[in-house]
């Protein structure tokens, strides 16, 4: 091939012939147009052709048209593939027809478009028709071709040609696209050519070069495109990762030219579950997109090997041949053309944690990856959706309706019938399942709010089923026994009818769908799970605690694989029904005495809870926090209380009222007194009783006191007020009790042979001198309880770094402290003078759209500056003492991008919520290994 004399005009190399484009260069050639010269370059079947740059489309959106001598470009480029094919581009007789394909660096599935059957026009047609001597293929690649030129580069509504469809079939009395002939077809791309002509005020274009100009020009546009915007939104795909689409122009393949061609997707594993078997559908007698819309249900490619033997056995090759190469699961789309396979398209396939993880042990048991490898390439994240719900294990109930597992999971909610529904019912709290015959692209904002996706149509790799797996919910497809009827919003399925806001529960992994709400399960972890796990304990530094208050909760997290309880909060330990009013007493208490009293009925409670904790830890450290939140938390509010008094008072005045009863009857009515004389004196009677306990008085004296005592509670700013520490500080008792307890605790465990590590850890400390304090009740405690059960308790003494002022005194804080702990909540909103709650409903989500912040520092951590503080806390702090120990508790304990700092600056280790430690844990390892890179 002439290598076309580019430079001249651009400057700059912006069209890549397949057997030239740098395979690895995704940013410049699209993911798909890099593996689309990858793939050719290591010999597998694809359709020549050739990709124009991203660089291109980037200077096409900025100029609004296509540089100068693009179009130069692609034509000595068209001229190249006429020559490599022996086709003629618009010619008569041997037709060169190509597609116009988009991609960009980061795959969008769906978001961008293509146009397939570009260069046809009267005359090509007809020579495609001669050539082929099939009429009926020919008529139906210029309609489609006409509707997706339409649509996609001049703008006209699927809907006009949908609607002119419809009138041929009914005309014909078709009921499928298929049982159209070519007569039929041929009218109706008359049909669409007018539509065309209507819609645009001008005929549909002709010359092949301006199809294929207006084509090039419109996907780059594409990616400006709403759609593609917001998907960029959603998953934060930033012009780092990908910027503007490329367009690779690819030699027509047609899999509708009779039952020796088809079209398909394939995987080289199960998605699913990731067993390692091929796995697909295909379509005979169809064309491109077919499968993916869902227009007819696929048949498995299990399947082909039955009915195309031969393409069967060279499907498995090109399978091995694609994992081989790329060393990962593909996903794959394929044409068979006359008994001639072609390779369309490759990417690394999306798959479900439970695939991913499972692909990675066996790959690597394989040779395929390198151990390293199989710990990276799994998101961690992604490890939370296989703590996904299924269905309760024991429900025997009889579904529904069956449709195809596309995507695991169970999941309940009332049923809405389009996307829009589904995003303001969502957005409203409420559970949603978005049911539809097919979804589009366009639906994708609905999916973000439903719990589950339940479609009529469609198979395993739809749409529905692709963005839903990705997005790990769970999704049931092609479920034919549903007939929906989205004008009347209701859906029949036999004789059932449902409606919109009628409950059902899919379950992803059966493809089951019941009526009504069925129990559901938390998953267990797999076997590849553990190994996976295992490894990644192997590798990482960083330890995984878990944040828990129940023994219940840290037996969990001990199976999820935690390595400790990093937070135990005391204080969820007070708010049960049988304590509440007990730490009521003790807030309420005048004196000293009374406050004492009421800590002595805690303290064997507090006693028992830790011991419990203790155990299921055995072996293991647990780091207490003493109590933290401000004590209003514990009593009602000043609000309710008022109302509550108001209706005593209500009930008082009534008593009164009902005392006079009698004697207003007499003179108003005196037969009807004399009729009720007797009832009513025991009823005055029984009021005298209960006048004279005093109860409501009592009531209401109490709730007086309290309310006094709320209002003398009340703060401007709790959150800044008086608690943690200050609490300790002004109520010495409440923290001495329990202190006492932990250690009492630990000591009864001692005895019993458990081995225990209790870790005493003081909340929201910001001078030494709070520290030094509590940490002088700790000592005098701990030698009391030593002495009274003459057994020696274990007890590490630290802090929570949540003020900043801490964490500018780390370095004399560590010569109390044995630890540190980073309360990263609240360090970030003191960092930020943000409150949480605040910033959250009423600006943060702005800060984020406008660009001011990148994340929610709520949930990822502020790296630049809470991690900047953190750093240098570190850093003084062991100073002082090298054997420091550090961890931090809170929502970023359980972020990989967090983790993955704090692996960094030395902390030893994370605490987060229970089902977070196995994500926790992988990230740990991946920071490690992050790091040798
Ligand atoms: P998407 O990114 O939406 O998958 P593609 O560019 O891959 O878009 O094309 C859409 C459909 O058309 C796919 O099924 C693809 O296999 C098919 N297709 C694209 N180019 C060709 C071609 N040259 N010959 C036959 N089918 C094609
Ligand atoms: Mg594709
Ligand atoms: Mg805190």
């Amino acid at each position: 091939m002439n290598k076309p004399n580019f430079a001249i005009v651009t400057g700059k190399q912006y069209i890549f012939a397949f057997e030239e484009g740098d395979g690895k260069n995704k940013m410049l050639l699209g993911g798909k147009g890099a593996n689309l010269c990858e793939m050719t370059q290591i010999g597998l079947n694809v359709p020549p052709g050739f990709t124009v740059t991203t660089e291109a489309c980037l200077a096409y959106l900025e100029k609004k048209q296509l540089p100068a001598g693009l179009m130069d470009d692609i034509r000595r480029h068209m001229a190249a593939l006429e020559k490599k094919t022996g086709k003629d581009f618009g010619g008569s007789t041997n037709p060169l027809l190509v597609s116009v394909r988009s991609g960009s660096a980061m795959s969008m599935p769906g978001m961008m478009d293509t146009i397939l059957n570009l260069g046809l026009n009267e005359s090509s047609l007809a020579g495609l028709i001669k050539q082929t001597a099939n009429p009926r293929f020919g008529w139906d690649a210029y309609r489609r071709f006409i509707q997706l030129f339409g649509k996609i580069a001049l703008g006209v509504a699927d809907e006009h040609f949908d609607e002119r469809m419809g009138f041929v079939k009914r005309k014909y009395g078709a009921r499928l696209d298929l049982d159209l002939d070519a007569e039929h077809l041929k009218e109706l791309a008359g049909e669409f050519l007018n539509v065309v002509k209507r819609h645009t005020g001008k005929p549909f274009p002709q010359d092949p070069y301006e199809q294929l100009e207006i084509s090039v020009g419109a996907v780059f546009r594409s990616w400006m495109g709403k759609r593609a915007v917001d998907y960029r939104k959603q998953f934060k795909i930033t012009k780092d990762m990908a910027d503007g689409t490329a367009v690779s122009v690819c030699t027509m393949v047609f899999g509708n030219m009779g039952d020796d061609s088809g079209t398909g997707v394939g995987f080289t594993r199960n998605p699913g579950t990731g067993e390692n078997v091929i796995y697909g559908e295909y379509l005979v007698n169809a064309q491109g997109e077919d499968v993916v819309a869902g227009i007819r249900t696929p048949k498995p490619i299990a399947e082909l090997e039955r009915e195309m033997p031969e393409i069967h056995r060279q499907l498995i090759e090109l399978q091995n041949r694609l994992e081989s190469h790329y060393h990962e699961v593909q996903d794959f789309e394929f044409t068979i053309e006359r008994g001639t396979l072609y390779c369309l398209q490759t990417r690394n396939a999306k798959m479900n944690a439970r695939a991913m993880v499972r692909t990675s042990v066996e790959m690597f048991g394989e040779g395929l990856i390198s151990k390293e490898r199989a710990l990276l390439r799994v998101e961690p994240a992604m490890l939370e959706q296989l703590l996904v719900p299924q269905l309760s294990p024991d429900f025997r109930g009889k579904c529904l309706a069956q449709g195809l597992p596309a995507s695991p999971g169970a999941a309940s909610g009332k049923i809405v019938f389009d996307a829009n529904t589904a995003e303001a019912r969502g957005m409203a709290g409420e559970k949603v399942i978005l049911v539809r015959e097919e979804t589009k692209p366009e639906d994708i904002h609905g999916f973000f709010q439903a719990q589950g996706i339940l479609t009529s149509r469609g198979g395993k790799t739809s749409h529905a089923a692709v963005v839903a797996r990705g997005m790990g919910k769970p999704c049931v497809s092609g479920c034919e026994q549903i007939a929906i009827d989205d004008k009347a919003r209701s859906a029949m399925i036999g004789e059932t009818t449902l409606h919109e806001g009628d409950v059902i529960t899919i379950d992803g992994g059966t493809g089951h769908v019941y009526a009504g709400e069925v129990p559901t399960v938390e998953a267990a972890f797999s076997g590849e799970m553990v190994t996976l796990l295992a490894w990644a304990d192997k590798e990482a530094r960083l330890q995984v605690m878990a944040n828990a208050d129940t023994p219940e909760d840290a037996t969990r997290a001990r199976e999820f694989g935690a390595v400790g309880i990093g937070l135990v909060r005391t204080e969820r330990m007070f708010n049960s029904t049988d304590r509440l009013p007990i730490v009521q007493e003790m807030i309420l208490a005048e004196t000293q005495e009374e406050r004492q009293a009421a800590l002595d009925r805690l303290l064997p409670i507090q006693r028992s809870d830790f011991k419990g904790i203790f155990k299921a830890m055995r072996g293991l450290p647990v780091t207490v926090r003493l109590l933290d939140p401000p004590m209003h938390e514990f009593l009602p509010t000043a609000a309710q209380l008022e109302l509550e008094i108001a209706h005593l008072h209500q009930l008082r005045d009534s008593i009164g009222a009902l005392k006079d009863l009698p004697d207003t009857l007499k003179l108003l009515n005196p037969k009807l007194y004399q009729q009720y004389a007797d009832g009513l004196r025991k009823l005055v009677g029984g009021l005298h009783t209960f006048e004279e306990s005093h109860l409501e008085e009592d009531v209401i004296h109490r709730k007086e006191t309290v309310l006094k005592k709320v209002r003398s509670l009340e703060e401007v700013n709790p959150m800044l007020g008086h608690r943690g520490v200050r609490l300790g500080i002004s109520y010495p008792e409440i923290y001495s009790m329990q202190i006492q307890a932990i250690l009492e605790a630990a000591a009864l465990c001692a005895k019993e042979g458990v081995k225990i590590h209790p870790e005493i850890m003081v909340p929201q400390v910001a001078t030494v001198e709070e520290l030094k304090r509590i940490h002088g009740h700790v000592q005098r405690i701990h030698k009391v309880v030593e002495l009274t059960h003459g057994i020696n308790v274990n007890v590490k003494f630290g802090t929570m770094l949540e003020v900043v002022r801490a964490c500018l005194r780390a370095g004399r804080m560590a010569q109390d402290a044995e630890f540190f702990s980073f309360g990263t909540n609240d360090l970030t909103q003191a960092t930020f003078s943000f409150s949480r709650e605040d910033a959250e409903n009423k600006f943060l989500a702005a800060y984020n759209e406008t660009g001011i912040l990148q994340d929610n520092p709520f949930e990822v951590l502020d790296i630049k500056g809470v991690g900047q503080l953190m750093k240098m806390a570190v850093e003084d702090g062991r100073r002082t003492r090298p054997d420091l120990k550090i961890g931090i508790c809170g929502e970023h304990g359980g972020d990989p991008v967090s983790i993955g700092f704090c692996h960094q600056i030395g902390i030893d280790y994370v605490s987060c919520s229970g089902p977070r430690v196995p994500v926790a844990r992988l990230a740990a390892a991946q920071a490690k290994l992050l790091e040798a890179k």
